[in-house]
């Protein structure tokens, strides 16, 4: 069931996930706004709004607040003291940023090598620090081995602020170590973005990659083969433990063709974050009780479900 609505207030809404926005100024028209919120009220969905990094009419800043909502900007916004979710394109600015909200890094694999060292501080800052990969398809042998080695390096510094008694949130360590079920992206099934043409779409990315559009305010919501983004139907997903990982339909798309089949680099990259929560765990444990009910995650011998499967 739907629960999310996001709102690109303009094609170039700053970008929080895999995908590329555009950087032409075009807004959503304030009508096609007003009545996606229209829907939102009706259908009881949780509306978050993703802003370009310029200014707004003051039409629009007065609509947004029609209903409650959930700010995603960019980190140079002219509104980002009132940001919900901040986003930093690359390592720029961080230093600077408004602490007390989650943050969202989005960066290269290269760039995350080289400057990963400047995101240890922000554990201590936002409440949530995600890192997003621009390239996560492009990931290599070289890249897994390198990304292992940076994720220990990191678990190092977690461990200690845990043992510190501090409890920092970062997605490629902490998130998987709170699951005991998927919690993935869900775009399709639990949300739906509204586009600056006006149109629906699974996810910005389907937006801005050119994939047709599932519907508009007036007409509704008009999903083709809506089971293919379930979990359910996704064979190799469904029966896999790495809860955290996004699950990104819009990638497995771009690489298998399919919305429900992922990548050999989605999988093992989502694996090698599996293990060093694995081991996280374990090291935080060390040091006493801690959250005794999470279950301990299982050693395996795989990095991509689908080798397993194969076996
Ligand atoms: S790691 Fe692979 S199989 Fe597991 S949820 Fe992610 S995409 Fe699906
Ligand atoms: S499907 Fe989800 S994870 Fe993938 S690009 Fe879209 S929002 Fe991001």
């Amino acid at each position: 069931m739907l629960q999310y609505l996001v709102i690109l207030l303009a094609e170039d809404s700053v970008s929080f996930c895999h995908y590329e926005n555009r950087n032409t100024g075009n807004l959503l028209s304030i009508n096609a706004l007003k009545e996606s919120l229209r829907i939102s009220m009706l259908e009881n969905l949780s509306v978050q709004y993703v802003f370009p990094e310029g200014e707004l009419p003051a039409e629009y800043l007065a609509a947004i607040e029609v209903v409650e909502n959930v700010k995603i900007m960019p980190s140079n916004s002219p509104y980002a003291e009132k940001a919900n979710v901040l986003v930093f394109n690359g390592f720029f600015n961080l230093k600077s940023a408004k602490s007390g909200i989650p943050y969202v890094v989005r960066c290269g694999k290269d760039e995350f090598f080289t400057n990963y060292e400047k995101l240890i501080p922000l554990l201590e800052v936002t409440p949530h620090l995600s890192v997003v990969f621009k390239d996560l398809v492009k990931f290599n042998e070289n890249d897994f081995a390198q990304y292992k080695t940076v994720l220990e390096t990191f678990s190092k510094h977690v461990e200690e602020l845990y043992v510190d008694g501090k409890s920092p949130q970062f997605n490629l360590l902490t998130d998987r170590m709170y699951l005991d079920k998927m919690r993935n992206c869900e775009a399709g099934v639990k949300t739906i973005t509204l586009a600056p043409d006006g149109n629906f779409y699974i996810c910005p990315a389907f937006y801005y990659n050119g994939e047709m559009p599932c519907g508009n305010p007036n007409d509704g919501l008009d999903i083709k083969n809506p089971q293919l983004y379930k979990l359910e139907y996704a064979p190799i997903c469904r029966r896999c433990d790495a809860f955290h990982c996004r699950r990104c339909v819009w990638l497995n798309k771009l690489t298998t063709l399919e919305v429900n089949t992922p990548s050999h680099e989605q999988c093992v990259v989502s694996h090698i974050e599996r293990n060093a929560a694995k081991s996280l765990l374990a090291a935080i444990r060390k040091h006493g009780e801690f959250m005794p009910q999470l279950p301990e995650i299982a050693e395996i011998d795989y990095l991509d479900p689908f080798d397993k499967i194969e076996k």
